[in-house]
């Protein structure tokens, strides 16, 4: 029987640990997570009736096949919300200010979000 100790509760190490238990099912698995809830960056916190994602919160299908392939073979798929098209504009809180968060290289450049880690 193989013994496999996963270091991190992350998606990275629930996923490893999932494949593993579907490609090995007779080997031993030890998940050690130093935190007291496993997630990693993956937190979600519900604040009078709202929910809010304080890590990761969007993908885009096209370029992320093996993600989208871990949702499935979990049973998530059906639980994906597809971002509608009045969303295509966003905005991040930064600074007392909204700011849209830019959608090309040339706005980018110019928004005070992104334009430091263009022009260091
Ligand atoms: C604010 C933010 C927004 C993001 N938005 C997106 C997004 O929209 N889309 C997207 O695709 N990605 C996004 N990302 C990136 C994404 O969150 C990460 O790529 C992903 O969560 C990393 O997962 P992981 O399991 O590799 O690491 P982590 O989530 O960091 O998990 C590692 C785990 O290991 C545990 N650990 C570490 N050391 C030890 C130890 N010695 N012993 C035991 N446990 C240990 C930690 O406590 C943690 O639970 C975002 C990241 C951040 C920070």
């Amino acid at each position: 029987m193989t013994k496999t100790i996963i270091i991190g509760g992350g998606i990275s190490g629930w996923s490893f640990a999932y494949y593993l238990t579907q490609k090995k099912p007779k080997s031993q698995i030890v998940l050690l997570e130093e935190k007291p809830s496993f997630g990693g960056w993956l937190k979600t916190i519900d604040v009078g009736g709202y929910s809010f994602t304080k890590g990761p919160k969007f993908f885009a299908r096209h370029k992320s096949k093996h993600l989208y392939q871990l949702m499935q073979d979990v049973g998530l798929q059906d639980d994906i919300i597809y971002a509608s098209v009045a969303a295509k504009k966003r905005y991040v809180y930064q600074n007392q200010a909204m700011h849209l968060f830019p959608t090309s290289l040339y706005q980018a450049a110019l928004s005070p979000i992104t334009k430091k880690t263009i022009f260091p």
